[in-house]
């Protein structure tokens, strides 16, 4: 490498700027590649079906920290985040490979721990465990998983084809996975400052579940099947509701109005942002890790998912000169950012 030359640092492309500049010269060569880079999952073509394949990778110090996260946890998890993204398809996963790098303050009954997570969540979603890797790391554990899964041609759901006055749902709740780790990262500085060794939690089980045993939901794209509903575009809540909705009105070329008061957040999640002095619906929009599925559909089907608990309608989609906006209880507007956002703080 010529060191005379200046270089540039990652922070200025951020995450999505870089992936875009790296992958930038790599055509799809093979008409069986039907969808590369650019959403939940990639897409193969295999006749009457897709295959659906996708992958995240999880580094001790910057995903999890193992002071508070129990081993079995984890490996449940790192499973979950990537059946996550095979859901958002519309998809059903089937197979995962797992690859782990890892330090030699590691036991084989430690990796024994992480890989009853790992089973546990085979299990409950039906997967098989068909591979992967094993190498050692000099500085921390770092796991790779890739997802596959399959969905019929029909029936897939890109973050690209939201129509204006769609309707904008959201499953379960948001934020109580933010503030669920807002409260293990406090306990770990009391329990690094000051030694107190006797973590007070104070009730809040729902959101550390959240936090460190997050669902894949399974259960709403089975639904869908059910209720016969295809969402126009979908997408998976992992970096929080701004980044993900201004993903989907940016592939679709829409805009979009979110309610404020209809975001839903549970009631724990609520209490203990307050303690924090944290707008709710900060956590809510800019939290992530919340593994929801936020989605649209066509106006017209607003009766059969008005009334299913479990999905929460927040607002609609609009032309993109409107921009993509957040409607806040004062009825004052504020447009929605993907970082920094911050106008909601206390
Ligand atoms: P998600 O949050 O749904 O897991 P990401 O934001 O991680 O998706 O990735 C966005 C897209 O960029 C995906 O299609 C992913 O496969 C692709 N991607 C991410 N990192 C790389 C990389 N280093 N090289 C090639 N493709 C990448
Ligand atoms: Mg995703």
């Amino acid at each position: 490498m010529d060191n005379s030359k200046s270089f540039t640092p990652l922070s200025q492309l951020g995450e999505f700027g870089l992936i875009s500049h790296l992958t930038r010269d790599f055509p799809l060569r093979h008409t069986s590649s039907v969808k590369g880079i650019g959403d939940d999952a990639a897409l193969i073509n295999i006749g009457d079906q897709y295959i659906v394949v996708t992958t995240d990778m999880l580094v001790e110090g910057i995903h999890f920290n193992l002071v508070y996260t129990p081993l079995k946890y984890l490996g449940y998890k790192a499973v979950i985040v990537n059946l996550s993204d095979i859901y958002a398809m519309n998809a059903e996963p089937r197979q995962i490979t797992v690859s782990v790098a890892v330090s030699s303050k590691f036991s084989v009954e430690m990796l024994d721990e992480f890989y009853s997570g790992i089973r546990l969540a085979c299990d409950k979603y039906g997967v098989d465990l068909i591979g992967g890797d094993t190498t050692s790391s000099l500085t921390g554990f770092a796991i790779s998983i890739t997802a596959l899964g399959i969905v019929n041609k029909e029936g897939v759901v890109f973050r690209n084809g939201a129509n204006i006055n769609d309707l904008i749902c959201v499953s379960g709740d948001l934020g109580a996975a933010y503030m669920g780790l807002q409260l293990l990262e406090r306990e770990r500085r009391l329990f690094e400052k000051e030694g107190i060794k006797q973590p007070d939690f104070g009730g809040y089980s729902y959101i550390l579940e959240r936090q460190l045993k997050p669902e894949a939901r399974k259960d709403v794209v089975n639904w869908f099947n059910k209720a016969k509903i295809k969402p126009t575009a979908m997408i998976d809540i992992s970096d929080g509701l701004s980044s993900e909705i201004l993903h989907i009105c940016k592939n679709s070329n829409k805009g979009c109005r979110i309610y404020q008061e209809k975001i839903p957040i549970a009631a724990e999640t609520t209490k203990c942002a307050e303690e924090f002095h944290i707008h709710p619906v900060t956590a809510a929009l800019n939290g992530g890790e919340d593994y929801e599925l936020l989605f649209t559909i066509p106006l017209a089907q607003y009766d059969i998912v008005a009334s299913v608990p479990q999905i929460s309608i927040i607002g609609h989609i609009t032309e993109a000169e409107k921009g993509c906006r957040l409607i806040l209880d004062s009825d004052e507007e504020v447009d929605i950012i993907a970082q920094g956002w911050n106008s909601l703080k206390d």
